[in-house]
């Protein structure tokens, strides 16, 4: 049961061979089962409330295609009911009073919430290691991480421990721990998917997608997330091009004609041979499916590491100034006075990682050195955006590469350097400076340091709105291959 996918499960349930509410008991039997600390917060109670609305909905006629099928929500959306920490101990045990646009649509939609994810803190990080609430373990290899920040969501995917999660991406956290887990997963456009009770990281840059088996449940899932919210400030209206569309619409299509930009930044040094073994193999199978592969040039990329950490400190360290014991979670419980007690309580609540960047952020956006650093890393923020722009113009019509240079690496062996995980970042930072959707879906195997078996993604980046085809192009390659249906032994 667990290995079927949403659109397997959806037919399963229209015709009444199961119900949502077994449904809900294997998955939380499982969950509760596996020890791979994906999940922070489940509560049957409320998860069988909902599977029993959804098997009455069913019942009446008036479910939809998502109506019935679990979910897990990625701990940085907040949920009524279930707990929301972001993976800090700065909010442990906050429960929020309203659900996220994203959550609340869900529900509309008739999903049943298996519970909340694990994450790095905030969403900063690429290995879950960050966590307040320990690491996760990749499901293919328990001394593997699982990636980051949306290890949680990914992980849970790959034990199969749920059908569908929600995540989020600020700069690759969507992407890099689908690869790491050998799933799949989209970045829409930033702008499309509501912000609204996504805790913010940095908000010109996050945002929310699904994880799922295959391209064709990232698109019934895309259906529900998509969409203006006149509660998120930076969603995309209906002028601007943000309708809601069906994005299983052009999953069919052929591929022929196709033209595939193949970047020459993302296949020089620092690319690990069996990663690009993999990622040139899946190159290959879209040439016999018809396509053409160009080659291109992004010639800003290495500049994406400076920008990104700096933009992305800059915004988290105005985002978090709302977590000072004052209006949510933690507050430290000895203090002289009031500064005593915003300094004790961020001392206390926020981890090494969080720390750092909010005074890396506040550095850079103090008076002396906000025109040398911050306004500086907009201006490249602007042509890395042109890079991608002048490929699209005339050269290609997606672009195809790795998501990161090496496969998973060992849990431990990055996480007291910072630096060597901000450069394992390089390949999917400048999609989110230029706000692109961006894909990634299982290619094969790699095997890191050790012979383990760890999963490789290959990247599909498109234009902006290119989601549909991003979608079709991931779900031709996946009727061609078998990668996504693999799964770790014993799943
Ligand atoms: N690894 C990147 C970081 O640490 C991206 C994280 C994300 O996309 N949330 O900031």
């Amino acid at each position: 049961m667990h290995n079927k996918t949403i659109k397997e499960l959806s037919t399963l349930l229209h015709s009444k061979q199961v119900s949502a509410t077994e449904l809900a008991r294997h998955y939380l039997g499982r969950i509760d089962a596996s020890g791979h600390n994906a999940f922070l917060h489940v509560d049957h109670e409320l998860t069988l409330a909902q599977a029993a609305a959804a098997d009455e909905r069913l019942a009446q006629g008036t479910a939809g295609p998502l109506t019935g099928v679990p979910i897990a929500h990625k701990d940085i959306f907040v949920t009524r009911g279930w707990r929301t920490t972001a993976g800090s101990k700065m909010l442990d045990g906050y429960v929020s009073p309203f659900d996220a646009t994203v959550v609340d649509r869900f529900k509309a939609a008739g999903m049943v919430t298996l519970g909340k994810v694990n994450l790095d803190e905030f969403a900063m990080g690429s290995a879950n290691e960050n966590s307040a609430y320990g690491a996760v373990r990749n499901p293919w290899d328990a001394s593997a991480v699982p990636g980051g920040s949306s290890g949680g969501s990914a992980a849970a995917i790959a034990a199969r421990l749920a059908p569908a999660a929600t995540a989020t991406d600020t700069g690759g956290s969507i992407r890099q721990p689908a690869a790491f887990c050998g799933v799949t997963g989209i970045k829409p456009t930033y702008g499309r998917v509501s912000r609204f009770g996504m805790i913010a990281f940095a908000s010109s840059l996050d945002q929310g997608g699904p994880i799922a088996q295959t391209a064709e449940d990232c698109a019934l899932l895309l259906n529900e997330m998509i969409g203006f919210d006149e509660r998120d400030s930076t969603s995309l209206t209906v002028e601007q091009g943000n309708v809601r569309e069906d994005y299983t619409r052009d999953l069919d299509k052929p591929l022929d004609g196709l033209r595939i930009g193949v970047p020459a930044e993302y296949f020089g040094e620092g690319l690990a041979s069996d990663v690009e073994g993999a990622v040139r193999a899946a190159l290959d199978q879209f040439v016999k499916l018809g396509a053409v592969l160009v080659d291109i040039s992004l010639p800003k990329t290495a500049l994406s590491i400076p920008t990104y950490y700096i933009i992305a400190p800059a915004e988290a360290s105005s985002n978090l100034s709302r977590f000072d014991g004052v209006r949510y979670g933690h507050r430290a419980s000895e203090y002289k006075d009031l500064q005593d007690m915003y300094r004790k309580t961020r001392a206390e609540g926020f981890g090494t990682e969080v720390k750092r960047r909010i005074l890396v952020g506040t550095y850079v956006l103090c008076h002396g050195y906000y025109d040398a650093y911050y306004v500086q890393a907009q201006k490249i923020r602007r042509l890395i955006a042109d890079d991608f722009q002048a490929a699209f113009a005339d050269k290609c019509d997606v672009i195809m590469g790795p998501v990161a240079p090496t496969v998973a690496w060992d849990l431990g062996s990055k996480a007291n350097d910072p630096v060597a995980n901000y450069l394992a970042d390089i390949f999917t930072l400048s999609t989110s400076l230029a706000g692109l959707p961006g894909m990634s879906i299982p290619c094969g195997f790699g095997t890191g340091d050790k012979n383990g078996k760890r999963p490789v993604g290959l990247q599909i980046i498109g234009n902006y709105f290119a989601e549909a085809k991003l979608l079709n192009i991931a779900h031709q390659y996946q009727q061609a291959t078998d990668w996504h249906q693999r799964t770790p032994e014993g799943v």
